[in-house]
C-alpha cells in the first residue's frame, strides 16, 4: 500500500498525541483544526483551518491527495460531514450509525438495554412531573444529564429536587439538548475499559483501569485497576467486544464504567482515543493513538499489554503555573513521563498528564501524582 494519509476532525490533545504514532509509522496526519493554535496544530504533518461545520473546511481536509480514511477527536461532528464523506469516497471510522451512541446518551442507554447490557436505572425527562416521578421512585435523588454536547462533568447535575432541574428542563422545551435522568449509583470506584476494533472485524482490549475523577474530570488512571476481581475485568473487557460489535465500532472505544459491589454498571461510551488511554503511551506495547490508526486503516492491531507491573497517569489541571515550559526543568524524577499539549493555561483545564511505570502500585501513584503538581504550579497543594 502507498503510505497512507489519515484526516482527523478535531485539532485538540487527541489529535496531537495520534501525530507521534503516525509519524513512527510513516502516515501522513492531515488535522482539520479550530485555529492556528489548536493542540494539533502544532504537531499535525498537514493541517486545514476550519471547523467541522465549515463545508469548505471538510473539503480541503478531504481533498487531493484523498485521504485513506477520516476518523474524529471527538463526537461532536455534524451529519453533513458524513454526506460530505460519502460523496468524496472517503471511509468515516467510526461511522455515522456508530458514532450516534456515543453523541447521544439516550441513545446509548437505549441500545444498551436492548443489548441487555447492565444500565442504572434512567428515563428520559421532558416535564417536571417526569423528575418529580422519577425523584419519588429513586429515593430523591438523580443525575439529571444533557443527552448530548457534554464532556468533563458539564451537562451532568445531581438533584434532589425538581427546582435543580427547573432551569435545563425549561431550555429543552425551548430547543436546547434533550435531557435524560439516571438513578445515582453508589459506586465503589470508577473503572474504564478500551477495545479496538478494525472494520474486518479483528478486537484487541486494554487491562481494566481505575480512573479517580474530581469535580467531574478525570484526575488519575492506574492500569491495571488495583485488585479487580479477575471475574470482573472478565466481564469488563466481554463488555467491551460486545459494544463495539454490536454498535459496529471500528477505532478505538473507551467504555466507562462504575463498580458497584461485585457488579458493573456502564457509565458512558467514547469512539475515539480518551483519556483513561493515555497510560498506554508510556505504559502498553501499543498505545491506544497507534492503535487507533491502525484500526481505522484497518492493519493489524498491535499488543495491548502493559509493559510494568503497574502505571499511572496523572492529569495535568490549568493552575497557577502559566508557562509550563518551566516545569521541564523542575520535574526531578527521571522516571516521570510529562506530556504537554501546547495549550494555553486556564484554570481546571485539561493542558497536560504525567505517566510513571513501575513496580509498586502506591509508590508509582505517589511519584505521578508529584510530578504532575509540579507542572501544574511547581508543587503546591
Ligand atoms: P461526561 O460526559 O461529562 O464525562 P459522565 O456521564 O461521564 O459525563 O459523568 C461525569 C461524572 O459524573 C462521572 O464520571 C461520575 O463520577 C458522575 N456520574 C455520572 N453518572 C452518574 C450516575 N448515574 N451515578 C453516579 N454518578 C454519576
Amino acid at each position: 500500500m502507498n503510505s497512507p494519509i489519515v484526516a482527523v476532525v478535531g485539532g485538540g490533545q487527541l489529535a496531537r498525541m495520534m501525530a507521534p504514532a503516525a509519524t513512527a509509522l510513516g502516515i501522513t496526519l492531515r488535522v482539520l483544526v479550530e485555529s492556528e493554535q489548536a493542540s494539533a496544530a502544532g504537531a499535525a504533518h498537514e493541517t486545514v483551518v476550519g471547523l467541522p461545520t465549515d463545508p469548505d473546511a471538510v473539503r480541503r481536509l478531504l481533498g487531493a491527495p484523498r485521504p485513506d480514511v477520516v476518523t474524529w477527536e471527538h463526537e461532536h461532528i455534524p451529519a453533513e460531514v458524513f454526506d460530505q464523506c460519502a460523496a468524496a469516497r472517503v471511509p468515516a471510522r467510526p461511522g455515522a450509525q456508530a458514532l450516534r451512541f456515543a453523541q447521544d446518551k439516550i441513545e446509548m442507554r437505549a441500545r444498551m438495554d436492548e443489548l441487555r447490557l447492565p444500565n442504572p436505572a434512567w428515563r428520559v425527562v421532558e416535564t417536571d412531573a417526569d423528575v418529580a416521578a422519577f425523584l419519588d421512585a429513586h429515593g430523591g435523588q438523580g443525575v439529571l444529564k444533557t443527552a448530548r454536547g457534554g464532556y468533563d462533568g458539564k451537562g451532568v447535575r445531581v438533584i434532589r429536587e425538581v427546582a435543580d432541574a427547573h432551569d435545563w428542563i425549561a431550555s429543552a422545551a425551548a430547543g436546547g439538548p434533550r435531557l435524560l435522568i439516571e438513578a445515582k449509583v453508589g459506586f465503589r470506584r470508577e473503572l474504564a475499559v478500551q477495545v479496538a476494533r478494525r472494520p474486518s472485524g479483528d478486537c484487541a482490549v486494554w487491562p481494566v483501569v481505575e480512573s479517580i475523577q474530581r469535580d467531574g474530570v478525570c484526575s488519575e488512571v492506574t492500569a491495571p485497576a488495583p485488585d479487580l476481581a479477575p471475574e470482573l475485568a472478565e466481564q469488563a473487557r466481554a463488555m467491551a467486544i460486545t459494544i463495539a460489535e454490536s454498535l459496529d465500532v471500528t477505532g478505538v472505544l473507551a467504555v466507562e464504567l462504575f463498580e458497584v459491589e461485585g457488579a458493573l454498571i456502564i457509565n458512558e461510551l467514547a469512539m475515539r482515543p480518551h483519556n483513561s488511554g493515555h497510560w498506554s503511551i508510556d505504559g502498553a506495547v501499543t498505545s491506544q493513538f497507534e492503535q487507533h490508526l491502525r484500526a481505522v486503516l484497518d492493519l493489524p492491531l498491535g499488543d495491548t499489554a502493559a509493559h510494568s507491573p503497574w502505571t499511572v497517569m496523572a492529569n495535568v489541571l490549568g493552575g497557577e503555573r502559566q508557562d509550563l515550559g518551566d516545569a521541564l526543568v523542575e520535574v526531578g524524577d527521571p522516571g516521570a513521563k510529562v506530556h504537554l499539549y501546547g495549550k494555553g493555561v486556564r484554570r481546571g483545564r485539561k493542558v497536560g498528564h504525567v505517566t510513571v511505570t513501575g513496580a509498586d502500585c502506591d509508590d508509582t501513584y505517589r511519584r505521578a501524582v508529584e510530578a504532575a503538581a509540579i507542572v501544574r504550579d511547581g508543587g503546591a497543594a
